[in-house]
């Protein structure tokens, strides 16, 4: 089951989105003066025809007057034209900006997160957030900012003008605006919830798609396809009901703010026209306060909008920054472990809480010692590897490393220590020196070939562009028996005193894995070596071996030991050497 991730709160929400646009104010600054400059341009327009009404009225306008205000006019639309033009461009650089840094935020922290929590909260999680989020977040602020800033600032000098000629005209203007107070009051009551709901789903959702595709094998396998249909049938379904939710949110409020906002325009050219026959205004103010007017229904209709806009951008904000409020890994130096040992006293680990799979494991590993984990499948040999590594940590009882249990060892100086070796030598995409440089940030190249000439990877000699070629999708791809030996050559470089070898090599076919093997030997020299083996000749060679079976050590000694013994050990070993 996952976990997923935190959601700030409200305050933390503020709180970001003021830093956010703090770092960002230059960018803002350039974004607002355009968006008013292309605004004020606007307001030019209505007002020379205004005065050309009013000419014409009177019996003054000569053509060229009218010529000279018509080409103001036509200056004034090409000035918002340009205007608006750049406006929109310093938005969108500052939105691509914006969204960078939130993205590189939420990946930066997702790593520096201890492994256990990711893998509890899953990947569809972490990745609805840094995509739809992201997305969403992106959307609002390349809408948002700009109109925000246009809109008010045209709003104001708007209702200025209007008042300013006729207070009557600005109060039909205002006068359905106290209808839509309590309709948008509703609506922010509901909407967060409503659109964390949506998210929420929307995870959930991607998360079992994103397991049932990985897992298809299995899926079809096991011939649980009709469970895996039901199960996305009700990740929709919820989906479904989340979206119909905010649905009926945006349904109620446009209607009622844009039916508000209509009418003004309605009520304003009644009230005027009649006022206009009394004689209370004169024609071209008339038609200029109309104007402005009708200028104003978009913003105060986009107003609605944005309301909607950016409780649904507030949201996915939330989802993002929710990563921060989760513990980083320590950055503190913390304790420093003395000497090699390594020790687990009576460890119990659940992955499901309530089922066990360690039961009370004690071992105590001697420095420098080889000791083989056996054990058939399921046992929890896996489980002590991950302990010893510290990709998660027991649920009671302590392993320990010199002496400091491993979840308060601050990652850094774990991994100097005790290094897991498992089938997955993932390679990064990039050149062979940066994913060396993964385990030795300082290392020069020098240090970097000697790596991989100790794990006998002396191909690295014949390759033209060095350490600067390019490797992993997208470059020369590495056979799987390099790749391996880039990862234990990045062991060499950590150097660790202590090596877990989790079944490192059964994935390659046996000439792969007896060369491996070889660069293996060199890595392990020295070291203390816990191997969980899949291959009982590994036993074998071990100094001692212990046996695991349903969470607990139930052998434990050398292999001669074991096989006088005469119990487990001696069953599986007699089974294996039979059939080999
Ligand atoms: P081994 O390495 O001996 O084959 P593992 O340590 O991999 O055994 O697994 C021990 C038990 O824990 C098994 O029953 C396995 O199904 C269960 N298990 C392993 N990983 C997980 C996980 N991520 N979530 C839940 N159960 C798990």
């Amino acid at each position: 089951m996952s976990e997923r991730l935190p959601i700030a709160d409200r305050a933390q929400v503020r709180q970001d989105t003021v830093a956010l646009l703090r770092a960002e104010r230059g960018r803002v600054a350039r974004l607002v003066t355009l968006t008013l400059l292309a605004g004020a341009a606007g307001l030019v327009g209505p007002y020379l025809l205004g005065r050309i009404i009013d000419m014409v009225e009177a019996g003054t306008a000569t053509l060229a007057a009218v010529d000279l205000l018509a080409a103001g006019v036509v200056v004034a639309a090409c000035a918002q034209l340009i205007l608006t033009r750049y406006a929109r461009r310093a938005t969108h650089r500052f939105g691509e900006h914006v969204l960078r840094r939130l993205r590189e935020d939420f990946v930066e922290r997702t790593l520096s997160l201890p492994t256990r929590v990711v893998e509890r909260s899953g990947t569809g999680d972490l990745t609805t957030r840094v995509s739809a989020d992201v997305a969403t977040v992106g959307q609002s602020l390349r809408g948002v900012l700009p109109d925000l800033a246009l809109h008010l600032f045209q709003l104001v000098v708007l209702f200025g003008a209007i008042f300013w000629i006729s207070p009557l005209l600005g109060v039909c203007a205002l006068i359905t605006v106290p209808l839509v107070v309590p309709v948008v009051r509703w609506y922010l009551r509901r909407s967060r919830p409503a659109y964390l709901a949506e998210g929420s789903a929307l995870s959930g959702a991607l998360e079992n798609v994103s397991a049932t595709a990985e897992g298809g094998r299995t899926v079809e396998g096991l011939g649980v396809q009709a469970d895996r249909i039901a199960v996305t049938d009700d990740d929709v379904g919820l989906l479904y009901r989340a979206r119909r939710g905010t649905l009926r949110l945006r349904s109620v409020l446009f209607p009622v703010t844009e039916g508000a906002f209509l009418m003004p325009s309605a009520i304003a050219l009644l009230v005027g026209g009649m006022v206009y026959l009394g004689g209370g205004i004169g024609l071209g103010a008339l038609v200029t306060c109309l104007l402005y007017i009708e200028q104003a229904v978009n913003p105060m209709i986009r107003s609605a909008q944005w309301i909607e806009e950016i409780q649904r951008a507030a949201a996915s904000f939330a989802r993002l920054r929710g990563v921060e409020r989760l513990p980083a890994e320590s950055t503190e130096p913390g304790p420093e472990p003395e000497g090699d040992g390594i020790e687990l006293v009576d460890v119990h680990y659940a992955y499901v809480p309530g089922h066990d799979v360690l039961r009370g494991i004690d071992l105590d590993i001697r420095p420098g010692e080889r000791l083989a984990v056996v054990g058939p499948s399921g046992a929890g040999k896996t489980t002590i590897g991950r302990l010893l590594s510290g990709a998660d940590v027991p649920g009671s009882g302590r392993v320990l490393v010199g002496g400091v249990p491993v979840g308060d060892l601050a990652p850094g100086v774990l991994r100097e220590r005790v290094v897991l070796v498992d089938q997955e030598h993932h390679v990064f995409t990039g050149s062979l020196r940066e994913n060396l440089a993964i385990a030795a940030p300082d290392g020069d190249d020098a240090c970097l070939v000697a790596a991989l000439e100790a794990v006998d990877a002396l191909w690295v000699r014949d390759l033209p562009e060095g350490l600067d070629t390019l490797v992993g999708s997208g470059g020369a791809a590495l056979d799987p028996a390099r790749a391996q030996q880039v990862a234990l050559a990045r062991v060499v470089l950590l150097d660790p005193h202590t090596v877990v070898l989790d079944e490192a090599t059964s994935l390659l076919d046996p000439r792969t894995a007896r060369a491996t093997e070889r660069s293996l030997a060199a890595v392990l020299a020295g070291r203390t070596v816990l191997a969980i083996a899949h291959r009982l000749h590994t036993a074998h060679d071990a100094d001692r071996v212990a046996v695991v079976e349903e969470g607990r050590i139930t052998e434990i000694g050398s292999h001669d030991k074991l096989i006088a013994a005469d119990g487990a050990y001696a069953a599986l070993w007699s089974s294996w050497h039979g059939t080999d």
